[in-house]
């Protein structure tokens, strides 16, 4: 099968793509890093992270999309792809890992104010802050799928009281967490929030989701964790509610711009900490395996793994 990749890199990073794909390959497929080296019809599946917009338009022989990441946000909205072609995104252990290290840290920093120990650090100030015990930290993360259970595991482990909130009520059981779904279930568990953690795909119904009606129902003081979509977060009313002390702290790791344009207020702000979108990189060894067991998948015709649902925008 000839298989295309595609992305949004400089030549570096695709190469180094190219190698670790290339190093796992089947003898029955060829890799092609650009568009004309065979005839457009013929390329079977497309090997993809961020497509530019437009970019996989008129390959009339393609079969499936495969993701390198997780989130297809982008590539959902560009209207070129043609509807009916199954988009699969990343599904990595690796990256589910990586995930809950960062909500961890994240999380385990907020508590024990280990953020306010830096600031006094920089300022000179020898201050020790309040222990909180961790039982007492209750942790909402919002999104229970591939990201959210790795994430809200590692937190209940560590003794905080976990909820964790999805569209449908979910069937997966982790032992000390709380699962809520619906705007009910959201309502109750944002009322009781210390820190919030969002792990949702950016859709229709989660962009903006960061925003005031969602920060005054939380309790005084509560802090963001926003790892997922810089969209998913209204920046305005963060930093009102951020001057308001409605929200203590954020720690963002995604923007609307990225990079983070200089001169945003984010850079500079004295609560908010800035992560270059680096929560939960690929890793291009566990990912090649994966992607390319969705091309054995398309080339037996056995079921494909990891597909997306256009309607649900995930
Ligand atoms: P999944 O598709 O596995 O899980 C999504 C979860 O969100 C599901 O539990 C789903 O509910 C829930 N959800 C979706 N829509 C709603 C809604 N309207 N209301 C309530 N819950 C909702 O995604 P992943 O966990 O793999 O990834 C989540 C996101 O994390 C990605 O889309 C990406 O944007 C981001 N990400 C960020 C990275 C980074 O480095 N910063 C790296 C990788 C991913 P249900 O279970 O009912 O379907």
């Amino acid at each position: 099968m000839n298989l295309l990749l595609c992305g949004e890199w400089d030549d570096a990073e695709r190469d180094t793509w190219a190698e670790a794909l290339r190093m796992a390959l089947s003898p029955r497929d060829r890799l092609l890093l650009r568009r004309g080296e065979v005839d457009d019809a013929l390329i079977d599946a497309v090997i993809t992270a961020n497509p530019p917009p437009g970019s996989l338009a008129g390959l009339s022989g393609l079969r499936l999309i495969q993701s390198l990441w997780a989130g297809v946000d982008r590539l959902l909205l560009d209207e070129t792809v043609p509807h009916e072609l199954p988009i699969a995104r990343m599904v990595d252990p690796a990256m589910n890992a990586a995930m809950a290290e960062t909500v961890l840290w994240a999380v385990l920093s907020l508590h024990r104010g280990f953020f306010d120990c830096a600031d006094r650090q920089r300022a000179g100030v020898w201050q020790p802050v309040l222990q909180v015990l961790a039982c007492e930290v209750p942790v909402l993360v919002l999104g229970f799928g591939q990201m959210g259970r790795s994430a809200a595991s590692g937190l209940a482990r560590q003794g905080y009281p976990v909820s964790a909130w999805s569209r449908q009520p979910s069937a997966h059981v982790v032992p000390g967490v709380r699962r809520r779904h619906g705007e009910a279930g959201l309502k109750d568990a944002i009322a009781k929030a210390c820190i919030v953690v969002n792990l949702l795909p950016l859709t229709a119904a989660t962009r903006g989701i960061l925003g005031q009606p969602l920060f005054d129902r939380l309790p005084e003081g509560a802090s963001i964790v926003n790892l997922a979509r810089g969209a998913h977060l209204l920046e305005a009313d963060l930093l009102r509610a951020l001057d308001s002390g409605r929200v203590h702290r954020a720690v963002l790791d995604v923007f609307h711009t990225e990079p983070l344009p200089a001169g945003h207020p984010f850079w500079d702000h004295p609560r908010i900490t800035v992560l270059p979108h680096v929560a939960a990189q690929t890793d291009l060894r566990s990912a090649a395996a994966v992607a390319l067991a969705n091309i054995d998948a398309l080339a037996q015709g056995a079921p494909l793994a990891n597909l997306v649902s256009r309607e649900l925008g995930y």
